[in-house]
């Protein structure tokens, strides 16, 4: 009868939290695919990023979005002209179902290796479920990923003539990865950057300032100052809104000159403002505490 119970409690919260995350219909909103630079691609939904990047040798994914948008991002990759079956790595930037839930499924159909931070490869192997989240409780659960390999921070990921960087970013999760590569059209080469969340979002028992997670704001505060300090000619973020990337690839297709996508301050706006709301947040709390 417990057990019964709590199957009951467990499938109810699987539908409500699904419910609660997809509130944007822009994450399962199909978005024409498009090339971002060189050999880098946009194969996302409208509001959830996923990044192909293509050699001779195999692909790169990064991020896989929704776990029901495994079929949106393949037709997406194919109506490009690339093949499921020649991308040999997925990447990810945080183990939440808005990122990483398709990746199974996507893994699968490729054949591809699986790779993430180390503590982001525990949360995709639980399928999300991990209790360091500082969302815990609230974030839906996805198909976990049987197994991941761990790229460490300042590592990088090949396939061909790829080579991708990781540069640990926690906060927002305890895995959080941004990924860096250079994208090249003619004799032009670019540092891309794909920068993952940096905003502080908990369950109800989360605070930043917190005497049992002293790490918590320092970590945050490290962060800001990593993404900040990247080599970032084209910004990226897994919600293309975070940095108007997509009104930004309008204006270029347009033909505005130069070309608004590059730009080499993109990364520090990013993090600068991360940094603002983020101390709004700490005074909040401190006048909630006092
Ligand atoms: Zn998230």
């Amino acid at each position: 009868m417990k057990l019964r119970l709590f199957a009951v409690l467990g499938a109810a919260s699987m539908l409500l939290a699904p419910l609660a995350q997809a509130e944007d219909a822009s994450w399962t909103q199909a978005q024409q695919p498009f090339r971002i630079y060189g050999n880098t691609w946009y194969v996302g939904t409208h509001g959830l990023s996923a990044i192909l990047i293509t050699s001779p040798q195999g692909h790169v994914l990064i991020d896989g979005t929704l776990p029901g948008n495994a079929k949106l991002i393949e037709a997406n990759i194919e109506a490009l002209g690339f093949h499921m079956k020649d991308i040999k790595l997925i990447l990810n930037s945080h183990a939440h179902s808005d990122h990483a839930g398709a990746i199974a499924t996507l893994a699968e159909a490729s054949g591809a290796q699986v790779s993430a931070s180390q503590a982001g490869a525990k949360a995709l192997m639980a399928g999300g479920d991990d209790p360091e989240d500082p969302q815990y409780g609230e974030t839906a659960h996805y198909p976990p990923i049987a197994r991941v390999g761990v790229v460490a921070d300042g590592g990088s990921a090949r396939v061909g003539n790829i080579e991708v960087q990781a540069h640990y970013t926690p906060g927002h999760t305890p895995g959080s990865t941004s990924w860096t590569w250079r994208s090249c059209e003619e004799n032009r080469c670019l540092n891309m950057v794909y920068a993952d969340s940096v905003t502080a979002l908990g369950n109800k028992d989360y605070r930043l300032r917190d005497l049992k997670h002293p790490n918590r704001e320092p970590e945050f505060r490290h962060t800001f100052d990593i993404v900040a300090g990247l080599q970032c000619d084209i910004l990226m973020t897994p919600h293309p809104d975070a940095s108007d990337f997509l009104e930004k690839v309008a204006l270029r297709d347009q033909g505005k000159l130069p070309n608004p996508l590059v730009d080499t301050k993109a990364c520090k706006t990013y993090a600068d403002a991360a940094r603002v709301r983020f101390d709004s947040k700490v005074q909040e709390e401190l006048k909630r505490t006092h």
